[in-house]
C-alpha cells in the first residue's frame, strides 16, 4: 500500500502533519507539499518557471518533501516522474477550514486530491469545519477512520473516485455520525476590500467568501453544522447536460 499525502496550506501546516501521523501503519507514505500556504490557487499548475524541490527537516516535518508551486504542481510532479511508484491513494489536507459548497472550486485542498484522481488514482481531500486548528489531532483521527474504512469496503479496487470530507473541530470528531451529501452553494462573495497603499494608491483584498445560500438537508454544509462529518463524492465534468438542448435550439446547432 503506497499512499500519497498533499496539501495547500503548505508543508509547515499542523494539519499536514496530523494527517501524515494519523496515517502512519498504512504503508509506504510520501509527502509531498507546497513551500508556501497555496490556499484557493485551485487547480493552477506552474508553467512559467521551473519547480525545486528539497528535503524538510524538523520534528513534525521530517523527511516531507517540499516544492515552490502549487498543490497541483505537487502530486503533478510525484505522479510524473518523482515517485518511482505509483501511489494507491492521494490524501491532501487536512485543510484550515471548510471546503464545502462552491469552495471546492477554489480550493487547493480539493485540487490536490483531484490531480490523484484525473490520474486515475482514487482520492479524499480533508478539511476541518472552522478555522484555526482546534481539535486538529480528532480530525486526524476521524480522517484516518474514514480511511481505514474505504480500505475495508474494497473501494480502491472500483477506483478511481474523489472524496471531499469536512470534519466538525470536535474532541469526538472520530465518533461522529458520517453523512454522505452534495454540495451546498454559498452565496456570492462579501465586497472586494479597498485600501491605500503608502504610495497612495488604490489596492484591493478579495473579500471573504459568501455565507451558505443552499445548506439544506442533504448538504454538506447541512451535516457540518448538526455535528456530523460531510462526505461528498465529487466528479469533474463540468458539462450542463440539462441545458445543451436549449443551446442547441438557441444556436440552431445540434
Ligand atoms: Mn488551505
Amino acid at each position: 500500500m503506497r499512499i500519497l499525502i498533499s496539501n495547500d496550506d503548505g508543508y509547515l501546516a499542523p494539519g499536514l502533519a496530523a494527517l501524515v501521523q494519523a496515517c502512519r501503519g498504512l504503508g509506504h507514505i510520501d509527502v509531498i507539499a507546497p513551500e508556501q500556504n497555496a490556499s484557493g490557487t485551485s487547480n493552477a499548475l506552474t508553467l512559467s518557471r521551473p519547480l525545486s524541490i528539497f528535503e524538510a527537516r524538523g520534528d513534525h516535518v521530517k523527511g516531507f518533501r517540499v516544492i515552490n508551486g502549487t498543490p497541483s504542481d505537487c502530486v503533478h510532479v510525484a505522479l510524473t516522474g518523482l515517485l518511482e511508484q505509483r501511489p494507491d491513494l492521494v490524501l491532501s489536507g487536512i485543510n484550515n477550514g471548510a471546503n464545502m459548497g462552491d469552495d471546492t472550486l477554489y480550493s487547493g485542498t480539493v485540487a490536490a486530491a483531484m490531480e490523484g484522481y484525473l490520474f486515475g488514482i482514487p482520492a479524499i481531500a480533508f478539511s476541518q469545519g472552522t478555522k484555526g486548528w482546534a481539535e486538529i489531532d480528532a480530525a486526524a483521527a476521524a480522517a484516518r477512520s474514514i480511511v481505514d474504512q474505504v480500505l475495508a469496503s474494497g473501494a480502491l479496487a472500483q477506483g478511481p473516485w474523489l472524496l471531499n470530507v469536512n470534519i466538525p473541530n470536535r474532541p469526538d470528531a472520530v465518533a461522529l455520525p458520517r453523512r454522505i451529501t452534495r454540495l451546498g452553494r454559498r452565496h456570492a462573495s462579501e465586497p472586494v476590500i479597498l485600501q491605500t497603499n503608502p504610495r497612495g494608491e488604490a489596492i484591493y483584498w478579495i473579500g471573504p467568501s459568501g455565507d451558505a445560500r443552499e445548506a439544506g438537508e442533504g448538504t454538506d454544509f447541512h451535516a457540518v453544522a448538526n455535528g456530523a462529518v460531510s462526505i461528498t463524492p465529487l466528479q469533474v465534468d463540468l458539462t450542463d447536460h440539462a441545458g445543451s438542448s436549449a443551446w442547441a435550439s438557441r444556436l440552431g446547432v445540434r
